[in-house]
């Protein structure tokens, strides 16, 4: 098994940015976004299920699952919700746990935003949280998504506390007031830390 760190922080905090300076390193970077969408995309055996609980409507043209349209229905239900992710998350962490084994990087870095409310730490021998404080999650949430602030703070008032996320980390960047060369100095000197960690 690749040694494996597990990236994690609120909406907007910066994980995508952090984990490209990892792939400059050369670290291969599994992306749990990424997975949860390739298990719905077309074709995939799932979906037979998903059409025959929710209607196939909920299946688009091109036989991906029509994300909107779930997102709508879930948010309606919870148990609709609880439905889904009892299907789904099992496969998304058997995927997570295939992409890490497979990675030929000394170690590896699992970006997942909702690590610590999905119980995903067990995935990892380290979790890094990428921190910031709420009024710069929405400041860089707003001018990114051109969302407005009520909807950014909607979607943090879902995910876990700045503090239940701290206290699951081994290691924390503080990306409050950095520019990109400071976060790039603190991405290397943890990238020596994980090589040592890891054994290479
Ligand atoms: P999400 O979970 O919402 O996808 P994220 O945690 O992956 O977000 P990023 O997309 O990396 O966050 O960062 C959010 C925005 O803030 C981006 O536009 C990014 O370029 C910017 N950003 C990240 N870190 C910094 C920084 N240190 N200084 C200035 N801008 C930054």
């Amino acid at each position: 098994m690749t040694y494996t760190v597990g990236v994690t922080g609120g909406i907007g905090s910066g994980k995508s940015t952090v984990a490209d300076l990892f792939a400059e390193l050369g670290v291969v970077i599994v992306d749990a976004d990424m997975i949860a969408r390739d298990v719905v995309a077309s074709g995939e055996p799932v979906l037979d299920a998903i059409g025959a609980y929710f209607g196939p409507e909920v299946i688009a043209a091109d036989g991906s699952l029509n994300r909107a349209l779930m997102r709508e229905r879930i948010f309606e239900n919870a148990a609709y919700r609880h439905w889904l992710e009892a299907l789904l998350h099992p496969l998304i962490r058997e995927r997570m746990l295939v992409e890490c084994q497979n990675a030929r990087s000394a170690y590896c870095l699992l970006v997942v935003p909702l690590l610590v409310e999905n119980k995903l730490t067990d995935l990892c021998d380290r979790v890094l949280v990428v921190d910031a404080s709420a009024e710069v999650q929405i400041a860089r949430s707003v001018r990114r998504d051109s969302s407005n602030e009520a909807q950014i703070k909607a979607m943090m008032a879902t995910q876990a506390s700045r503090e239940q996320r701290l206290a699951a980390a081994d290691d924390i960047i503080d990306n409050n007031d950095c520019d990109l060369a400071q976060l790039r100095a603190a991405v290397l000197q943890l990238h020596e830390q994980y090589l040592a960690l890891s054994g290479a």
